[in-house]
């Protein structure tokens, strides 16, 4: 398959994710299990035998969560309910609910009651990231859902079946960070859009059709591609939802070279380190990279900060301009967003906040600010 296939089946899997997995899951005779945030160890998931799944909800109107909660919940939270007691995820066998932002916590006991799905699982990692105790109970707290996948599946998620899945999810974020890096240094060989459904697709099917497929993409890419002196803008924030907005920045002239968000560089950034899981055990492993990986703004780890992160991500790929994407109500996002622009505003790095939901993008009036804002970076060069 060259280059255009490949990327033709990634943007299909992304466009319907619910028609595709169910093609895998036929296809596979696999059990899927649907999880919410990117803290799930997936790689546990598929040590059980059964396929992970991001549920991210649809863009369209929510019909019925809005009776089970509050209207400013976040679009991921409402339009996600909204797919199970529309019955659209009944062809689901789990849902995991990892310990992050409040709204997935309340979610998880909401979901219990009323989506009718067989495994559900709380795996309740710690807020506070860098004790020796919180490791401890990290550790404890990941053997638990090892023996409650056991439990529910009926298999044995061993020692040696672990550390296949780790070898598998490493493969799949050494593949991402490769992209990323061509996309950083040749911008003009695949578009924002592509790349972000690469990331996505990665979320939506088996983890090794995606190494196949992957391998195949990054051997047949461009990395030479002529590139214009065009800005560099990054994005930073939770979920991107509408590829659009990847396009109006690419559209207006620049190019998009990298992110902090959790559907594109926090989801694939950390390895699991393969040596202590052959030394320590897996699920130590799996409990560092945890603790290791950049965290959300849902976490809180003293010896990192977000600020300087976003900073020297901007210096590392040369960016001149921050945009923050954030889906509406997010209290975690919103939160650390004064700190993040002060850090910006600090390297005179300029920014724009985007807010969207699910439901309702605005996506005209999103395009005309995207425009303006690149048209300023080009201005102060
Ligand atoms: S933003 Fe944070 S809490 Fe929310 S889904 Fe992403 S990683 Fe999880």
């Amino acid at each position: 398959m060259g280059r255009d296939e490949v990327l033709k089946t990634f943007e299909g899997v992304v466009s319907d994710p619910l028609g595709s997995i169910k093609e895998y899951k036929e296809k596979e005779k696999k059990p899927v299990v649907g999880y919410f945030c990117t803290y799930t160890p997936e790689e546990m998931i598929h040590a059980a035998g059964a396929i992970p799944f991001r549920i991210i909800g649809e863009n369209k109107a929510v019909e019925r969560a809005d009776g089970h909660l509050q209207s400013y919940s976040c679009s991921l939270i409402r339009t996600g309910l909204d797919l199970a007691l529309l019955g659209k995820l009944d062809f689901v066998d789990g849902t995991v609910f990892p310990h992050t932002c409040d709204s997935i916590q309340r979610l998880s006991d909401i979901w219990k009651v009323n989506a009718k799905i067989d495994y559900h699982a709380d795996v309740v990692l710690p807020v506070k990231l860098n004790t020796e105790s919180a490791k401890k109970y990290l550790i404890e707290e990941l053997g638990a859902f090892r023996k409650s996948l056991d439990e529910h599946f009926s298999t044995t998620v061993s020692d040696k079946k672990l550390r296949e899945s780790i070898k598998v999810y490493n493969e799949m974020r050494d593949n991402l960070s490769r992209l990323y890096r061509i996309k950083n240094e040749a911008p003009k060989s695949i578009t924002a859009r592509d790349v972000n459904n690469c990331v996505k697709a990665a979320m939506y099917m088996p983890v090794e059709e995606h190494n196949r497929l992957m391998a195949e993409l990054l051997a047949d890419l461009d990395k030479g591609a002529k590139d214009e002196d065009a800005p560099r803008v990054i994005f930073s924030g939770n979920l991107c939802v509408f590829p659009e907005i990847l396009d109006f920045v690419e559209k207006a002239g620049a190019y998009v070279v990298g992110d902090d968000m959790c559907t594109g560089y926090r989801y694939f950034v950390t390895n699991v380190d393969e040596k202590k899981g052959d030394d320590l055990g897996p699920i130590e492993a799996i409990a560092d990279r945890i603790i290791k990986r950049p965290i959300c703004a849902a976490k809180h780890n003293p010896d990192f900060d977000r600020g300087e992160f976003l900073k020297s991500l901007a210096r590392e790929v040369k960016a001149e301009g921050v945009v923050f994407l954030f889906l509406k109500f997010c209290d975690p996002h919103s939160f650390d967003y004064p700190r993040l622009m002060k850090s910006l505003d600090e390297v005179k790095i300029p920014h724009i906040l985007i807010e969207t939901e699910m439901d309702n993008p605005a996506l005209g009036q999103l395009r005309t600010r995207i425009e303006a804002f690149v048209e300023m970076i080009r201005d102060n060069r």
